[in-house]
């Protein structure tokens, strides 16, 4: 498993309320998103109306739960959440959106993963505002049509791909999130670092900040072990030299890849001959699920020309063989 994850822990569920910014000025970074949002959210609260339901999509880490929190503070709604796996039936949808009220937020995590039924109900309700349910049973069962109150449905996903089609039809807002820049991340990190009562100096949140994946849930984390080693091996301040010792030791290198990054691409070079080799295969290999390869491990290192996607399959980068120090066949 990754030294340091990307994945929601017991940590963040502690620390991220307190982390997490409240208004979309606070918001750093997706700057295009951001701008497109609160034009919709003034339009909407001027008109009086919910807002158009808004999908999130793109790796983990980057800021769709937080982004909802606020655009559900900033229309001055509620939100209530939810995720995918969570919604079992249909009758478990019905019963949360008839429980919501006017102009109120439903946030659905994981939408990708919500079964045919549930969505089903999810059709009319995101459309029309009204659910149908099925009353009775056999020969007598009919069904009756129920008003729900306007709300905004926002959905997150890793995966747009895997969304339905007339799912992904029904939201009026679709927005890919980006990977943060270091000068983000390193605002980023020098925000959280003062909650944290942490002292930081500008080299010290910039190295973090690029050694961080472009994921602010990666450059928290990390603040908080290298704030770990600077209280006990230094004086508690944190500049360059403890970030890249700490980081160095949680074998977190100088473009933020990690031992599942290393073993990813070592595999492809040393197994597969720089590939091209499927995603399947390459998966199988490192024993992790295709889906989680391509959805958190891949983007990063695609984006950052470590590995090429070819309609053959995936290929080391020539940039991937200079960074691990590995000499290039010659063809
Ligand atoms: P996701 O839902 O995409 O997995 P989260 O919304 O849970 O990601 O964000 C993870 C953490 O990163 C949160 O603790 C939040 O404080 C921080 N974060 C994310 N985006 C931003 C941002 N744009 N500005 C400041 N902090 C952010």
């Amino acid at each position: 498993k990754r030294t340091i994850s990307t994945e929601f822990t017991e940590e963040d569920a502690r620390l991220e309320p307190t982390l997490r910014p409240q208004h979309l000025s606070d918001y750093i970074g997706q700057q295009k998103i951001k701008d497109n949002l609160s034009v919709y959210i003034q339009a909407a609260k001027q008109r009086g109306d919910a807002l158009d339901h808004v999908l999130l999509y793109g790796p983990p880490g980057l800021g769709k739960t937080t982004l909802a929190g606020i655009i559900a503070n900033e229309m001055g709604v509620n939100m209530k959440i939810t995720a995918g796996p969570a919604i079992e039936k249909p009758g478990e949808m019905a019963a949360i959106l008839t429980k919501l009220q006017d102009g109120d937020v439903l946030f659905v995590d994981e939408i990708h993963r919500l079964n045919r039924q549930v969505e089903e109900v999810l059709y009319p309700a995101m459309e029309d505002y009204v659910i149908d349910i099925v009353i009775g049973k056999g020969p007598s069962a009919r069904s009756v049509r129920l008003d729900l109150p306007k709300f905004t449905l926002i959905g997150a996903t890793t995966r747009a791909g895997m969304l339905s089609a007339p799912l992904r039809d029904r939201f009026g807002v679709v927005n890919r999130m980006e990977f943060y820049t270091p000068e983000e991340l390193a605002d980023i990190v020098e925000h959280s670092a003062r909650i944290l009562d942490v002292e930081i100096d500008e080299e010290g949140a910039m190295e973090l900040a690029r050694r961080s994946r472009g994921t602010p849930r990666l450059a928290n984390r990390l603040l908080k072990r290298v704030r770990d080693f600077a209280q006990i091996k230094y004086d508690g301040k944190i500049d360059k030299k403890v970030t890249d010792f700490a980081l160095d030791l949680l074998e977190v290198d100088k473009l933020g890849l990690d031992n599942t990054d290393r073993q990813i691409i070592e595999t492809m070079i040393h197994h597969f001959g720089g590939g091209p080799v499927g995603l399947e295969t390459l998966a199988v290999s490192i024993g992790e699920d295709a889906g989680t390869l391509e959805d958190v491990y891949e983007p990063y290192l695609v984006q950052n020309g470590l590995i090429l996607r070819t309609p053959r399959g995936r290929m080391a980068s020539d940039l991937a063989y200079r960074h691990f120090g590995i000499e290039k066949p010659e063809d």
